[in-house]
């Protein structure tokens, strides 16, 4: 018993710990990518490519702190009951910008009454990911349709997008640290998406088709809303 509480109080204090490292870490990675931009337009060609290096491994540093630790806040892991329109409600405010940025457009269809146990901010984090994901999946025309339904007693949300889609020996790959096809990809977005939904006994699965887009389903067991 002892030993298990001193472990708790152990973990406790390591994310609070990564979750500050996050937040303070994140202003001056922005302030140094600001400086480097403005030595870059006025220097030469050699100056020019370290410069771009530089700038591209802060990139790196800030995708790792994106994948890990968006929502990380210095609090308790808790568990408590998620109510998924709430939960997608934040998500949404942080990914519809940026797939407005884009030309992209996302539409979610999450009616109320649908309840999960977890963590706020890991639950949000997961779905990040894989949003974020299929954000940057997406061509021309790029349309992603985020919906949830209950099903006997599980919870089943769909995430589905119109980007350029997987070949079999990707979507095999997936999870798989830093496994990434992107430049700047940390390849570490779904691993840490699995571990959450794992933790929240919880499913997913890939449909995927090159050069036709991608659909996530993820399932929860239901839990009883607030009133039973
Ligand atoms: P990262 O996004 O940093 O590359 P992830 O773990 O989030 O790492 O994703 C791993 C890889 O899986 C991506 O590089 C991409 O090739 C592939 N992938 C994941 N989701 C999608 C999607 N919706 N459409 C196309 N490819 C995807
Ligand atoms: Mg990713």
């Amino acid at each position: 018993f002892n030993t298990e509480l001193q472990r708790s109080e152990k973990m406790e204090i390591i994310s609070e710990l990564a979750a500050s490292v996050a937040h303070e870490v994140r202003n001056p990675l922005q302030v140094t990518r600001g400086f480097l931009q403005l030595l870059e337009k006025k220097s030469g060609s050699k100056e020019k490519e370290y410069l771009n290096l530089a700038l591209e491994e802060l990139d790196r540093a800030s995708g790792i702190i994106t994948d890990f630790l968006t929502f990380a806040k210095p609090e308790i892991d808790q568990v408590q009951l998620l109510d998924l329109a709430d939960e997608f409600r934040h998500i949404e405010g942080i990914l519809i910008p940026m797939a407005n940025f884009q030309g992209s457009k996302i539409t979610s269809r999450i009616p109320p009454g649908l309840y999960v146990q977890g963590n706020s901010s890991k639950f949000k984090q997961a779905f990040i990911n894989i949003v974020k994901n299929s954000i940057e999946a997406l061509r021309e025309e790029g349309q992603i349709l985020i919906w949830a339904y209950a099903q006997k007693h599980e919870i089943v949300i769909h995430i589905q997008d119109n980007g350029e889609g997987m070949e079999p020996a990707e979507l095999a790959r997936l999870g798989e640290p830093y496994f990434s096809n992107k430049t700047k990809g940390t390849g570490l977005g779904l691993m840490v998406t699995f571990r959450i939904i794992e933790a929240m006994q919880g499913r997913i699965e890939f449909k995927s088709g090159k050069g036709i887009g991608t659909e996530v389903v993820v399932r929860f067991p239901k839990a009883d809303g607030p009133k039973g």
